[in-house]
């Protein structure tokens, strides 16, 4: 049971968990579990966009003027490769207009270590919300390059957004990056020996795709 006390923002929506049990089965095939990793982004996307800045407007109804609001933010999404773009779509559903950057992040297969083999960021990140989608949080590793090359870059809210996290995970992101706000559905017990997270749901970009 995850009992450390490292800033998490646990998103428990009933959907969101019903869908995290159908990821984790085994036998869910791809084209399912892209479906519902999809259904889950909207809503852990939704919880981690709830407090941006809007104007106030007023449009005209059939009968007459009724005050509103629209978003007034630029908001950056940015994909870790490749398991982030099974998010993508989702925040771009429910964001039309955000940028999108791109970090490339290779785990070795031996000693778990990120290797950033492609980065392309929007230009102009300090005004930005940035929302880094990366499904699994495990040993944090491809969250803190991704997080250096963000802060390295001009950003300054930065979220991550994530489907299954890790204590190991959460950790080193809060060591490195103590104002970063991690949003997720679950915390699971840990790392095993291949650094993957248990119970998990296995690789993500391999069940996404089935590779
Ligand atoms: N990446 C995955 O896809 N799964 C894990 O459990 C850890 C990292």
């Amino acid at each position: 049971m995850y009992s450390e006390s490292v800033p998490v923002h646990l998103v428990r929506h009933p959907i969101v968990l019903e869908g995290l049990l159908e990821l984790r089965d085994v036998s869910t095939d791809p084209p399912r579990f892209r479906h519902i990793a999809n259904r889950i982004s909207i809503l852990l996307a939704a919880e981690a966009l709830a407090d941006l800045p809007v104007r106030e407007v007023t449009v005209q109804t059939p009968l007459g003027p009724a005050p509103g609001v629209r978003v007034a933010a630029d908001i950056v999404v940015v994909p870790v490769l490749r398991a982030g773009l099974g998010m993508l779509g989702a925040v771009l559903e429910l964001c039309p207009a955000a940028r999108v950057g791109h970090i490339g992040l290779q785990r070795d297969e031996t000693t778990a270590i990120a290797w950033q083999y492609y980065t392309r960021l929007p230009d102009g990140l300090r005004h930005s919300y940035v929302l880094v989608i990366d499904p699994m949080l495990a040993t944090g590793g491809s969250a803190v390059a991704a997080l250096d090359s963000l802060f390295a870059a001009g950003a300054i809210d930065v979220r991550i957004v994530c489907i299954v996290a890790a204590p190991e995970g959460l950790a080193l992101v809060d060591r490195h990056y103590p104002q970063v706000r991690v949003f997720t559905p679950v915390v699971d017990d840990g790392l095993n020996a291949q650094k993957y997270i248990v119970p998990g749901l296995g690789d993500f970009g391999d069940r996404l795709y089935g590779t």
